[in-house]
């Protein structure tokens, strides 16, 4: 890894929610500026970097189904939303000179290169923030398990999921003064206390490839870095 950072290589994942910021719907951009900017500085002290993006700020299948349309379906349209949100988050790391590919599970070619799994590695391997959207590209799944798939896939060292909390706590520590941050957790700990770390499906890939998760809050500035060195509050699942 370069000198400072714990991993050479590492997955960001970004929920939908992030993006929206202060907003109830959306993209904020000023909060994709933000986290492009937390990106852009680890990547030019050469940590090799790729982000899955969300797309709950926009639509969620699960949420449609409920009212009534084909679960299917409802994927498909939230796919296309992680594919927004893919190219707000392009667009603004490549406005601070960041060199960036999007790449869609859902082959789009007008917009995106399809999803290649070796020319992905090539693009990290030459300093170039890979963007992968459309999850893994099939219903009934979440881009948490596009997190875990790619992560594995691109052999990363860590997969980090910055969220609006600095970690994992005993109970929510916005409703309960008391809650206390883990340090460590184990992928089994997290599997069988239900924590909402990520989707089940996500932490058993983790679990069966080894890779550890990071959850650290990507709303404070330099926390994606101070996460990276080991200086900030995060959680560790391994
Ligand atoms: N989705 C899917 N397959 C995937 C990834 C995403 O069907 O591999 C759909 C699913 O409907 C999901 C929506 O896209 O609700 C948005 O993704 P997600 O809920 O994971 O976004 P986040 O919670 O991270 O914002």
């Amino acid at each position: 890894a370069p000198a400072n950072f714990r991993y050479k290589r590492v997955l960001l994942k970004v929920s939908g929610e992030v993006l929206m910021g202060d907003q109830s719907f959306g993209v904020d951009m000023a909060t994709v500026d933000t986290v492009a900017k937390a990106v852009a500085q680890v990547a030019a002290e050469g940590v090799e970097i790729c982000l899955v993006i969300g797309g709950g700020n926009i639509f969620r299948g699960l949420s449609k189904a409920a009212a009534g349309m084909e679960r299917a379906q409802a994927d498909y349209m939230g796919m296309l939303a992680t594919i927004m949100n893919a190219l707000a988050m392009q667009s603004a790391l490549e406005k601070i000179g960041v060199s960036t590919r999007v790449q869609s599970a859902i082959p789009m070619a007008a917009i995106a290169e399809p999803y290649i799994r070796r020319r992905a590695l090539r693009h990290l391997e030459k300093g170039r923030v890979v963007i992968f959207a459309a999850g893994v590209g099939a219903p009934f799944f979440t881009t948490d398990s596009g997190a875990a798939l790619r992560a594995a896939e691109m052999g990363c060292d860590a997969l980090l999921k910055g969220t609006s909390v600095d970690g994992v706590y005993t109970a929510d520590p916005k409703k309960d003064p008391t809650a206390t941050r883990y340090e460590t957790l184990t992928y089994q700990d997290v599997l069988a206390k239900d924590l909402r770390v990520m989707d089940a499906s996500a932490i058993a890939m983790m679990r069966d490839t080894g890779i550890p998760i990071v959850v650290f809050s990507i709303r404070e500035d330099d926390s994606l870095r101070r996460t990276l060195t080991g200086e900030g509050t995060f959680t560790v699942i391994k």
